[in-house]
């Protein structure tokens, strides 16, 4: 459920896993949904005959909000991405699986104690900040908007900052690369040589052949984990959710960066292959 949605490599990598799990009576479809529809729309899906929902921009906050339940970690990041139903009693949970799927995404767990410093305060952010905040992690805040960073670090935790500092851990939730796939580092605090004086980093931003700024950092040697990663963790939590059975994160991955793939007529035409910007 977003709006738009056509971009979303959600339903190559999920339709994968039921695949896999042998649930052939199952579907996993995009479902473009304007927010003026939205609530009408969530509330006719679970009679509908569907067993759950990933909610994606701009209907993250509108889902928490709708829901009849939620876990802890979606109330505490003010919004959910994953909803399950229950046709019987009508009932719809709310849960926000990017904030484990994150940290489920880096190569280890992040150690007590240790730094990280988070670019961006909007949804995914505030994911991550609540994951790293969970794991007793010293996080600072960067963004673009300072009182959004103020503002994040007030609701969740962590200390917002104008100055980027080295850290263990990097982490880019802004739409930056996005925005500027030919210069990721306009607007940002960091410098492409900045990113040496960070042992890991993360983009959350994934787009066709890698980002700029993923690229950049792991140029300087440092550990990198990209957009897609956190992408299959979070669908992962959300399908063992709906199904209850334990998702197939490598045939995930697997499907994610075969549909990552730009198609053969814009691979011979880069220009076009790098306008393609997926979001989910
Ligand atoms: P959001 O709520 O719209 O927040 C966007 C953030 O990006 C804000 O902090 C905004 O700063 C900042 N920003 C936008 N353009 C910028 C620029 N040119 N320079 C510097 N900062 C800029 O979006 P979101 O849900 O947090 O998503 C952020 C990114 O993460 C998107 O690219 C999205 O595709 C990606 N994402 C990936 C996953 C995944 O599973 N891999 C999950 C969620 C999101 P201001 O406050 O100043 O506007």
């Amino acid at each position: 459920l977003g709006w738009p949605v056509a971009h979303s490599r959600s339903p190559a990598m999920q339709n994968a896993a039921l695949q896999a799990l042998g649930l052939t009576g199952w579907r996993y479809q995009l479902l473009p949904v304007p927010p003026e529809a939205f609530a009408e729309t969530v509330r006719a899906l679970g009679a509908a005959g569907f067993r759950g929902a990933n909610v994606t921009i701009p209907h993250k906050e509108a889902a928490l909000a709708l829901a009849t339940s939620a876990t802890d970690r979606a109330t505490a990041i003010g919004a959910a991405n994953t909803l399950t139903f229950d046709a019987a009693s009508g009932a719809v949970r709310a849960d926000n699986t990017d904030a484990p799927g994150f940290i489920a995404a880096l190569p280890q767990p992040p150690v007590a104690g240790s730094t990280a410093l988070v670019l961006g305060a909007g949804g995914s952010a505030r994911a991550v900040v609540h994951a790293l905040l969970e794991h007793r992690v010293e996080v600072e805040v960067w963004n673009r908007t300072p009182e959004r960073a103020v503002a994040l670090a007030r609701d969740l935790g962590g200390r917002a900052v104008e100055l980027a500092r080295p850290a263990a851990l990097l982490v880019n939730c802004t739409a930056a690369g996005l925005e500027h796939p030919s210069s990721a580092f306009e607007g940002l605090p960091v410098t492409a040589d900045d990113l040496s004086t960070y042992a890991t980093v993360v983009d959350l931003v994934y787009r066709p052949g890698g980002t700029e700024f993923l690229a950049a950092a792991q140029q300087r040697g440092c550990t990198v984990v990209d957009g897609l990663q956190m992408l299959v963790h979070q669908g992962a939590l959300s399908l063992e959710a709906w199904t209850g059975l334990p998702a197939p994160a490598d045939i995930m991955l697997a499907a994610a960066r075969r549909s990552s793939l730009p198609p053969t007529h814009e691979l011979r035409s880069s220009p076009s292959a790098t306008r393609r910007s997926p979001r989910d």
